[in-house]
């Protein structure tokens, strides 16, 4: 199973800020002078050498998702991206491109910088109109409705993404099923207190982000979007986790009681 760089690139981040500050800055300002640009309403797409039909396409199809992804998670108020306020697209030229010049680990097919609005990405990036794209935007759109003070966990970022793509992690829910069956499922409130790191194994990276998408599918599409949003809403005024999941779905008055309905959920 892909995933995404967002959670665990922010904990390295976060162990290693200072020698990553002091590499990025001259790499940053040479790789600068070799970028193209591509302009549209919410998005400037940067590229080297791929080639302008395929820009053109990113530019298309991320046009269509910001304006697929917002009504998706129920944000009936939400600010326009326009002129300085533009999401950035990188287009690095492959992977390899993309794995040094970006900094990025070697299983990553993408990433977003939340704060920034900088997506990025190669063409040969495996799903990328379908999975990569709308993923990512996902990450950024739901991190500038909620903002930062809540308490928002890293499953619910990823689960939020997954569920912009198109296939919705197709298989998520028998995954989780299946690891119930085998007693290794992991509650929620183990979910939410988890860091993935780049040791830990492939198939507990797996089994997070298959539990990720499965509840946040379930949050989404059987407990409504139009209430995912009032949740969005109180999470964006600083409410716990708790509060809001109580605040916005009647049934559901905390993450214990998520994860109670989540699993009979599973069991129809
Ligand atoms: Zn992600």
């Amino acid at each position: 199973m892909k995933q995404c760089a967002f959670k665990a690139l922010r904990k390295v981040f976060l162990i290693t800020s200072g020698v990553l500050s002091i590499l990025s800055f001259p790499i940053d300002g040479q790789a600068k002078n070799d970028w193209e640009k591509l302009q549209s309403t919410h998005f400037i797409i940067y590229y080297k050498e791929a080639p302008l039909d395929f820009v053109q396409g990113v530019e298309k199809a991320a046009e269509q998702y910001y304006g697929e992804i917002a009504d998706n998670l129920g944000y009936t108020r939400y600010e326009s991206w326009t002129y300085d306020k533009r999401a950035k697209i990188y287009i690095y030229n492959d992977q390899e491109d993309y794995v040094v010049s970006a900094r990025q680990f070697k299983w990553s097919h993408g990433s977003a910088s939340v704060k920034t609005k900088e997506i990025r990405t190669f063409p040969s990036a495996h799903g990328f109109f379908d999975s990569t794209l709308p993923h990512e935007l996902g990450h950024i759109i739901f991190r500038e409705f909620i903002g930062f003070s809540g308490q928002v966990p890293g499953w619910m970022d990823e689960g939020v993404a997954m569920y912009q793509e198109k296939a919705k992690r197709w298989g998520a829910n028998k995954a989780v099923k299946q690891a119930i069956a085998a007693k290794k499922f992991m509650p929620l409130h183990e979910l939410t207190y988890m860091t993935l790191y780049s040791e830990t194994p492939q198939e507990t990276v797996d089994l997070f982000y298959s539990e990720a998408a499965s509840v946040t599918y379930y949050i989404i599409t059987e407990l409504g979007k139009v209430r995912f949003g009032y949740f969005c809403e109180k999470l964006k005024q600083g409410s716990s986790l708790d509060n809001a999941l109580n605040y916005a779905f009647p049934r559901i008055k905390d993450l214990d009681a998520l994860n109670k309905a989540w699993l009979e959920y599973l069991k129809e």
